[in-house]
């Protein structure tokens, strides 16, 4: 599978009607998700041509990781008769082109490959999506209130984490192929594009705030910081900073039971997202909590992002997206704990991050 930047050339530029006609193609032939105006909120959905696709917007309320990390989503289904057990496997997904992708939202999925694909074991069923997944970046005109991308090593115009990218122009789109993949769905569904005359208008993104990223030794030594539970006070464990997040990738595993026929007894297991903000995250048989407080659970929330995730696979787990900002009713912001954080290099308290709650 190749999900990285192997091929970046310009395609040139298509006018809006001929995008239109584009995107009314693929919904013939595949899924289309997109960005959709459902009941006055933003949010990537299924699209049966252009007409459905909201245009403008800084980005959905919930990121792209639903299309191929659904929040419930069946694995497969159990029949059980007396002794005899059956399993059902669930059909596999559709292909799919996701449209209108941000470039945070597309960053966000190297968190989940880093977890489920280049981690033994893979996760068969988010492979099987992200395999038949092709991502059309749509680069932010402007940066939102809380977005800090750029404070994450990205911008609003990334291409590094689609397959083509497009970026609004006079009258249209500049069109860049980012990898084979890309290439090979413009092979399929060919563009109407023509060269770029225009004038690109490039935006320098250098006059947005940077909040600095504190390196790994500070969090070392940050771990049993006031700041924690201060911070905490105001959480209300309610989880929505994870499910809006396009890195938090945390999931339970359930089977539910269902109608059966006659003696046989019928059962789905399905996942859904799960969140360690949430107090019954890490109990564990027997009724033991490593993280009972709070505090310990906010604070795992950001060390995982800034810590633990890059420790065991080298970038954070956050891309800057702001959405946890705007989501959160109690008003924690990530951005105040990159700033407390950063400046913590004067902190007098030197533990070590604790092993066991992890
Ligand atoms: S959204 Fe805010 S209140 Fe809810 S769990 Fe996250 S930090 Fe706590
Ligand atoms: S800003 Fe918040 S929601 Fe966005 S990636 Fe970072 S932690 Fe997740």
């Amino acid at each position: 599978m190749s999900f990285e930047s192997d091929l970046r050339k310009s395609a040139g530029f298509i006018s809006r009607e001929h995008l239109a006609l584009w995107l009314d193609q693929i919904a013939e032939q595949m899924l289309l998700i997109a960005p959709r105006d459902v009941d006055g909120f933003i949010l990537y959905r299924k699209a049966n041509g252009a007409v459905d696709i909201v245009w403008e917007y800084t980005r959905p309320v919930m990121p792209i990781k639903d299309a191929l990390f659904p929040p419930t989503e069946r694995l497969f289904s159990i029949d059980k008769c007396h002794q005899e057990v059956r399993l059902i496997e669930t059909e596999p997904p559709p292909e799919q082109v996701l449209f209108g992708v941000r470039p945070c939202d597309a960053h966000g999925l190297q968190a989940l490959d880093a977890l489920f694909l280049t981690t033994d074991p893979v996760d068969t069923y988010y492979a099987r999506r992200r395999e038949k997944s092709t991502l059309i970046g749509l680069a932010c005109n402007e940066m939102g209130p809380s977005c800090f991308c750029t404070s994450m090593g990205s911008a609003p115009d990334d291409p590094r984490y689609v397959d083509i990218l497009l970026e609004e122009v006079r009258g249209g789109y500049l069109v860049e192929i980012v990898t084979t993949k890309g290439a090979t769905l413009l092979n399929r569904v060919p563009m109407i594009t023509q060269p770029f005359t225009g004038v690109r208008n490039k935006k320098d993104w250098s006059s947005n705030p940077i909040y600095d990223y504190p390196p790994l030794d500070t969090w070392q030594t940050g771990f049993d910081d006031p700041f924690w539970k201060a911070t905490s006070e105001r959480c209300l464990s309610c989880r929505a900073c994870a499910y809006v997040c396009p890195t938090c990738r945390c999931f339970d595993v359930r089977d539910e039971p269902l109608p059966g026929e006659g003696e046989t007894k019928h059962y789905e297991r399905i996942r859904c997202w799960d969140s360690c903000t949430g107090e019954a995250y890490r109990r564990i048989a027997g009724g033991h909590n490593p993280r009972p407080e709070k505090e310990q659970r906010l604070r795992n929330r950001f060390y995982c992002k800034f810590y633990y995730f890059p420790m065991q696979y080298g970038p954070a787990a956050c891309t800057g997206c702001g959405r946890c900002i705007d989501i959160c009713p109690a008003g924690v912001d990530i951005t105040e704990v990159l700033q407390y954080m950063a400046n913590a290099i004067s902190l007098e308290v030197t533990q070590p991050v604790k092993g066991s709650e992890r």
